[in-house]
């Protein structure tokens, strides 16, 4: 039997959808299952008695009767499919409070998510040779490269040549703690706007915006500078401006066209970076699969419903979450901007008690909402 089905996927387009191409998502799927199957004995045991054999995945609508291992799991507990000495990097969230997430890679999971993430953003016609200025509003991955947000920043500051790279959070010596340099953040917007090199900004859209409403910025980047968000509005969410809004914000006073703003939603367990298009849409890869399922019974819902998300993806071989089960609230939709996959709408965390229980405590809340 042929066995590099991964490598051949993660080698595909990104976006195509054909049946080719998502049966080539299917055959990886597959093979990334049966290796867990295989590997991982608590995976074996959970779905032998759920019943569930990766060799009953013969079509694109088996896929959905994956059983999704719960979010939590991967919290409490060091899951990994491969000896520890072959692990290169353990990746961990940023942790608003709460537990932390975190991910295992072996050499090979690593470079996968790397070329995967690489494919995607050149497809939305996020890369490029040309040279940027960089400001990241993240920790030096030099001093935190476990950190989830600071690998994904200096993981996207190789897609495009690089002149200077500004690191925003910085460690101060006299409150013993990594904090943002908000002065060091608007000269070194000041000194960008002057270079005649187009900047990316890479970071939280909440630390952004407080920086430009406190200090009164009023900036013309250029139309081929960019911004790249992620993270989401965490722990300022009474803050949050809907996408559209903050857009128009953010063009009003760092002049960066709002095509050029794109956000990144990502999961420290999952790995799959979904990307805004130029219309602000998350667009699903063929490199993964995402479920939106009834928070009473788990039963899948049908696109355009809301629910909880689950997850698939067949790139990493060293930690078992082939199908992961989240918290996460949210929809698959479709948008019109040309790239044809349909789009992940995110709709919010499942409550306060998301960090607080086990899964079953969760999910008891849910049904009482
Ligand atoms: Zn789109």
């Amino acid at each position: 039997m042929k066995t590099n089905f991964t490598q051949d996927l993660l080698n595909s387009d990104p976006f195509d959808k054909s049946l080719e191409a998502r049966e080539l998502f299917l055959r990886s799927f597959k093979e990334n299952a049966l290796h867990h199957y295989q590997k991982h004995e608590f995976t074996r045991k959970l779905w032998n008695k759920l019943g569930f054999h990766p060799d009953q995945l013969l079509t694109e609508e088996d896929l959905s009767s994956v059983p999704g291992t719960m979010v939590h799991l991967f919290k409490e507990h060091e899951l990994c499919s491969v000896p520890r000495e072959d692990l290169v990097l353990t990746l961990t969230s940023s942790g608003t409070g709460g537990q932390k997430s975190r991910q295992f890679l072996d050499q090979k999971s690593l470079d996968n998510v790397k070329k995967l993430a690489l494919a995607i953003h050149q497809s939305l016609g996020m890369a490029s040779s040309k040279e940027y200025n960089y400001l990241c509003f993240t920790y030096d991955p030099a001093v935190a490269n476990d950190l989830g947000t600071a690998f994904t920043d200096e993981l996207l500051t190789n897609f495009t040549g690089k002149k200077e790279v500004y690191y925003a959070i910085q460690f101060d010596p006299k409150q013993n703690d990594f904090v943002l340099n908000e002065e060091g953040v608007v000269e070194t917007l000041k000194r960008f706007a002057a270079s005649g090199i187009p900047t990316r900004i890479l970071g939280f859209p909440a630390l952004l915006y407080e920086v430009i409403e406190k200090h009164q910025i009023e900036l013309k980047l250029g139309d081929d500078s960019w911004l790249q968000t992620g993270g989401g509005w965490k722990g300022k969410a009474d803050k949050e401006i809907p996408k559209k809004e903050f857009r128009k914000f953010i063009f009003k006073h760092l002049g960066i066209p709002e095509k050029n703003q794109r956000d990144l939603f990502g999961m420290v367990e999952h790995g799959i970076p979904y990307v805004d298009c130029e219309k602000g849409n998350l667009h699903i890869p063929n490199f993964a699969r995402v479920y939106v399922r009834s928070p009473f019974d788990l039963s899948l819902k049908p696109k355009g419903e809301r629910g909880l998300l689950h997850f698939l993806c067949s790139y990493n071989f060293s930690y078992p979450a082939p199908s992961l089960l989240t918290t996460d609230y949210g929809r698959v939709g479709e948008c019109d901007c040309g790239l044809g996959t349909d789009i992940l709408i995110l709709e919010g965390r499942a409550g306060v008690s998301k960090h607080k229980g086990c899964a079953l405590k969760a999910l008891e809340l849910l049904e009482k909402n």
